[in-house]
């Protein structure tokens, strides 16, 4: 029999946010493999599956082993929240094979819907415009290269979403995030903080940049920090996506077509006195 490797993305944590194909696989699987939290997800999909169920510091470990089995012929599923290509074990489980330069184990990827997108939607409408992810664990990643990337996303404006947030140990990183981003934006920008998103625990809370650390963030949570534009209607974020510049949002009558382009003062290069 030959052996493969599932890398499923739960979602963020609900069965009906699972994918059909990420039923499928981890119902074709004989063997589950995931952190403890993950697994518990999803006890009535697994029933009868032996589980290999691991704290989050042995992912080398499951990697590992997850090779080992499709190699020995097992059908094994790898499972990740959110997306496993997002923070998650889907690069991981190449790192392993690159290293062993093994090219015949077959991997399919099953994508999840990622923290950014399902707590964007609970939220609101924040992440309509350019935005970009950044974890603020310091494990993997030197603490200078993320706030490199805090300053060059705050500078550039994107929406930001923060995973990784803060933990029991981990405190003073978003302390630091916050203090970076008040470099570049407004102590008013509207900030969304979700909590267990679509789990039994969710907590979904608007603030502001500037207010942000008296609420509650922690290890399950995901902060999104609105651009320049983004604004809060009736408890919910909104990034504007531009038609307000090219549409009468409150009138039936338009001066521009929807194939025309817009005013030159408002094209990005003239803004930047650049040649149209
Ligand atoms: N692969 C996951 C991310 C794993 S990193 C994904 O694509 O979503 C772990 C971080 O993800 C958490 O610290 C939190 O910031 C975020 N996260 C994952 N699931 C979440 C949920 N249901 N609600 C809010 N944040 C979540």
């Amino acid at each position: 029999m030959t052996g493969c490797i599932f890398v499923v993305g739960l979602g963020p944590g609900n069965v009906k946010h699972i994918t059909e194909r990420a039923k499928e696989a981890i119902f074709e699987s004989d063997c589950i493999i995931g952190f403890k939290t993950y697994v518990d997800l999803i006890t009535e999909l697994i029933e009868g599956k032996e589980v290999i169920s691991s704290p989050m510091s042995e992912e080398v470990t499951r990697a590992q082993e997850a090779i080992e089995l499709a190699q020995a012929g097992r059908k094994v599923a790898v499972i990740s929240s959110g997306d496993a290509g997002v923070y998650g074990m889907a690069g991981l489980i190449y790192e392993v094979l690159a290293e062993r330069d093994l090219k015949d184990v077959l991997v399919e990827i099953i994508p999840g819907i990622s923290a950014i997108n399902s707590c964007a939607s609970l939220l609101g409408a924040p992440v309509m415009h350019d935005a970009c992810t950044i974890s603020l664990s310091d494990h993997l990643t030197p603490w200078e290269t993320i706030a490199k990337r805090l300053h060059a996303a705050g500078d550039a404006d994107f929406i930001i979403a923060l995973y990784n947030p803060k933990s029991m140990k981990r405190t003073a990183q978003i302390e630091e995030a916050q203090a970076i981003l008040l470099q570049y934006r407004s102590k008013d920008t509207p900030v969304g903080l979700v909590k267990g998103a679509y789990r039994e625990n969710q907590k979904v809370e608007i603030t502001t940049l500037g207010e942000m650390l008296t609420k509650e963030i922690g290890m399950l949570s995901t902060v999104i920090i609105g651009n320049s534009a983004t604004f809060v209607f009736d408890n919910k974020m909104v990034t504007p996506r531009g038609y307000q510049r090219k549409y009468d949002l409150d009138s039936d009558v338009q001066t521009l077509k929807p194939h025309e382009r817009l005013r030159k003062e408002n094209e990005p290069w003239a803004l930047h006195g650049g040649k149209a």
